[in-house]
């Protein structure tokens, strides 16, 4: 037995042996993630001058007050990439009472586990004190049935606080004192492997707090990075943990996904991993049943050009994006009580009331987001009047651009007469005369094939009775 035992452990020891042999000539040398390896200044490239003054500020004066200071998280993941962080974090071991003592302009926020902002004009450097409860300390942490963390409040030390991050690439501090980067899970191996590897066992930490998903989501696709086999496996499994996250907390997710630039990846990879329908149940309903690629054509369109505007720096609006994702589902209402009698503009009206009131209880959409939604899609049947007074009125609507835009997008994908956006480009542009002359009343032509025009969805609809042939 003790026999057997040896070989059992020689062959283990043999294996591994070629298995780092493999890795080293890979050139990935597995890094032992339970030593702190420490990366001096001249093994990482991380340079001060791509560091916020404010934020070398901040750090400077808690070093100078006698406390660590770090800078971790995503600024220090994007420095190591050579981009420009979105916003700089910054660790330290003082608590929030001493750090308001520092700064003047400090104002701590949060009941729960207390930060400090310090604001510098417009930007505002975050400063946070070590969180602890670990894995190891779980009677810190109070965890709901499905095992969800509900409670994570306690002060604690850098060992404790890298443990409660996400993924290891998230979880290097830049340390001011000598400008070394500290990793305590390999997280520098699993960046030049562009790797998102989550700190710990992936399940408990997509079950304590399953937004995890969405991070993994949205930091794969913005830096390029492929997500850990384990990672990815729990990540099927785990999706509809989501539902139980409160509906504000996904909508501020969701527009971090939709508006960072790479929104036709992000909606292609959460629908991969089924997370997408926990997000927009009634769009993904749509999408399952989609007919001649339509809705699908619609939405990604929208995302294309989302994510177009962002890259030639100009701004997008969540409403608008988010009228593009239930535009299907208000349509498939709409018609569903048109084909009960309800005449159009109520059926629209009705159908986003009812859309909407679903939605926002995945995610809670803010009431001035619903309500451009509805003025953007309600705008829609009225661009079809284009005798008299009611063009140049449109015109006038606040949303009109909005609308317009949406009318294009619909035209581009088969949902609208392309003949009626250009029309309407051609109005905006026109001046006072043509434009009367644009909106007089046709003279009426009987029968024939004139009165016939496609509705655009398919189906050839009788103009002079509206009546579908
Ligand atoms: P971004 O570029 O979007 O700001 P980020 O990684 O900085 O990316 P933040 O939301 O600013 O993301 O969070 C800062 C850091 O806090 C993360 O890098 C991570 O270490 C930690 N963190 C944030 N959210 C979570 C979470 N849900 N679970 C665990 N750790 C988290
Ligand atoms: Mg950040």
């Amino acid at each position: 037995m003790i026999a057997l035992i040896e070989k059992q452990t020689g062959l283990k020891a043999i294996l591994k042996f070629f298995k780092k042999l493999i890795a080293s000539a890979r050139n990935e040398v597995e890094p032992d993630r339970t030593q702190v390896r420490i990366y001096l200044r001249s093994e990482h490239n991380i340079s001060r001058s791509q560091i916020s003054e404010n934020a070398l500020k901040v750090l400077y004066r808690l070093q100078k007050e006698g406390f660590a200071a770090y800078l971790v998280g995503g600024c220090v993941r994007d420095l190591l990439l050579g981009r420009e962080p979105k916003d700089f974090d910054v660790v330290t071991n003082a608590d929030p009472e001493q750090i308001k003592k520092i700064f003047r302009n400090c104002r701590l926020i949060g009941r729960r586990f207390r930060l400090a902002h310090v604001h510098f004009g417009r930007e505002v450097i975050e400063v946070a004190t070590f969180r602890g409860a670990g894995e190891e300390q779980n009677d810190k942490q109070v965890l709901n049935k499905e095992g969800r963390l509900l409670r994570d409040n306690v002060y604690g030390t850098i060992e404790e606080d890298v443990w409660r991050r996400d993924f290891t690439v998230n979880a290097l501090y830049y340390n001011i004192k000598d400008f070394s980067v500290v990793d305590y899970v390999g997280g520098m191996a699993d960046h030049k492997a562009a790797t998102l590897r989550l700190i710990g066992d992936p399940e408990t930490r997509f079950r304590e707090d399953p937004v995890r998903m969405l991070r993994a989501v949205r930091f794969a696709v913005k830096l390029g990075f492929k997500l850990h086999p384990d990672c990815e496996k729990s990540m099927h499994e785990a999706a509809e943990l989501l539902s139980s996250i409160p509906s504000a907390r996904l909508y501020d997710e969701t527009l971090k996904l939709f508006l960072s630039g790479y929104a036709l990846q992000t909606f292609e990879m959460l629908r991969h991993y089924g997370l997408f329908q926990v997000l927009f149940p009634a769009t993904e309903n749509c999408l399952s049943v989609e007919e001649d690629g339509f809705p699908r054509l619609l939405l990604i369109r929208a995302l294309e050009n989302s994510d177009n505007r962002i890259a030639e720096g100009k701004t997008v609006t969540a409403y608008f994006l988010l009228a593009a994702f239930l535009w299907e589902p208000v349509q498939m209402r709409a018609k569903e009580k048109m084909v009960r009698g309800t005449v159009e503009f109520m059926a629209y009206q009705d159908a986003a009331n009812e859309v909407i009131s679903r939605q926002i209880k995945s995610t809670a959409l803010p009431r001035h987001i619903t309500m451009a939604m509805r003025e953007v899609w309600s705008l829609q049947p009225k661009f079809n009047a284009r005798t008299g007074s009611k063009p140049s009125r449109l015109l006038t609507h606040p949303r009109f651009r909005a609308g317009y835009d949406f009318l294009l997008l619909r035209a581009e994908t088969g949902g609208a007469d392309p003949e009626l956006a250009q029309w309407w480009a051609k109005y905006q542009d026109a001046n006072e005369n043509e434009q009367r002359k644009m909106t007089q009343p046709p003279r009426k032509v009987q029968g024939g094939k004139s009165g016939r025009k496609r509705n655009y969805r398919g189906n050839v609809k009788d103009s002079a009775t509206g009546k579908e042939a």
